[in-house]
């Protein structure tokens, strides 16, 4: 094994990561380490990089870790169901395990959550976020990934799939039987919105339908492969309204049946509240970020009855299930690894810029090319 192990450095708002290489120890009690094998560039790390969202300087960011695990002790991950040489996902996500959101099963809404990647790298043993060649993260936020799926391939949705399946739960927590619905529109087709538009046609969603920028024509070409029906494009004239029109024929002018908030735009919302039709679900976990207030008319919420639901966070549950639907569906597993673009951990600048020009459908740090 490798004596040392080079990470990129987050080092605050709008400046480059620094590479810096730690040492390689044994890891703490209940602590497993984990050589890298691929790990995604999330949107929420462009947030906290371009300073939308918080970040402590001289932290490891990155949360979306698919490694190797190379090293625990072994009588403490059998605990877990682990063994050293076992494929594995880092969640970081610690929820606290007693408050009301806890105890009520909710633990992906925890009110006290805490994280596993926000120690300063100062402090050994150093590598305890995605960015790094070797990772740190306690036993208990690892999970197996099953014999059979390529870990690349896991990594492309590692943090998307959870966050997209953790709204899923929560309308199946409601008693909303989305799988039976015939009619969706998903809105905005970054990595949620992709997601959650394959998930919706593999379940069995009859009309999917997705709306996106359409500044990047493949991916919507991408997500007819994934079976959605349509694509509307907000670029071209009179979109909205156009979109409405067919959407309310297509459905004998009742309205769609959900309506999937992944865009983060907050001008999405109000065209999705227009979209559903009586008592129709609209759930959002795409807003995750401040783009500022928009203008609704909640009187639709009233009239239509609308089932609201928000999103954000997800836990072990919905890591999970992500695996699980995985295992599930092996005809999607080439078209999925495909998604993923490589860079080396010393490339990071180079990632992030592309990130931020959206060259790739999803950006990953691996080991090997
Ligand atoms: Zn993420
Ligand atoms: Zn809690």
């Amino acid at each position: 094994m490798q004596k040392t192990a080079k990470c990129a450095v987050f080092m605050g708002h709008n400046v480059p990561f620094e590479v810096r290489e730690y040492p390689v120890t044994t890891p703490p009690k209940g602590y497993g380490a984990s050589r890298l094998l691929a790990s995604g560039v999330c949107g929420t790390d462009l947030h906290i990089h371009s300073g939308r969202l918080g970040g402590d300087p001289e932290t490891i960011i990155g949360h979306e870790f698919v490694g190797q695990l190379f090293d625990c002790d072994p009588a403490e991950a059998a605990e877990y169901g682990l063994k050293i040489g076992d494929n594995v996902i880092a969640d970081i996500a610690v929820p606290c395990g007693e408050c009301p959101l806890c105890l009520a099963g909710d633990d992906a809404n925890c009110v006290r959550m805490q994280c596993t990647n926000e120690d300063h790298v100062d402090h050994a043993p150093y590598l305890f976020g995605g960015y790094a060649e070797v990772n740190y993260t306690p036993l208990a936020n690892l999970l197996k990934i099953p014999e059979g799926l390529d870990p690349r391939m896991v990594c492309t949705f590692a943090c998307p799939g959870p966050t997209a399946l953790h709204a899923f739960s929560l309308a199946k927590r409601a008693n909303i039987d989305i799988p039976a619905m015939k009619t969706a529109v998903v809105q905005g087709l970054g990595p949620v919105g992709m997601f959650a538009a394959m998930w919706l046609c593999a379940v069995g969603v009859e009309n999917v339908y997705a709306v996106s920028t359409g500044k990047n024509p493949d991916r919507d070409a991408l997500a007819l492969t994934f079976g959605v029906k349509k694509v509307f494009r907000l670029n071209e004239e009179n979109a909205v309204d156009a979109m409405t029109a067919e959407l309310l024929e297509a459905t004998g002018g009742l309205g769609v049946d959900l309506v999937y908030e992944a865009s983060g735009a907050p001008s999405a919302v109000p065209v999705g509240l227009n979209l559903l039709r009586n008592r129709g679900v609209y759930l959002i976990p795409g807003q995750y970020s401040n783009h500022g207030d928009i203008a609704i008319s909640p009187q639709l919420i009233t009239f239509k009855a609308l089932q609201i639901l928000g999103s954000s966070q997800y836990s072990m549950v919905d890591v999970r299930d992500y695996l699980a639907f995985l295992s599930d569906h092996p005809e999607l597993h080439q078209r999925i690894l495909a998604l993923g673009t490589g860079y080396a951990v010393e490339d990071v600048n180079r990632a992030f810029e592309d990130a931020y020009a959206g060259k790739n459908v999803k950006t990953m740090l691996v080991m090997e090319k």
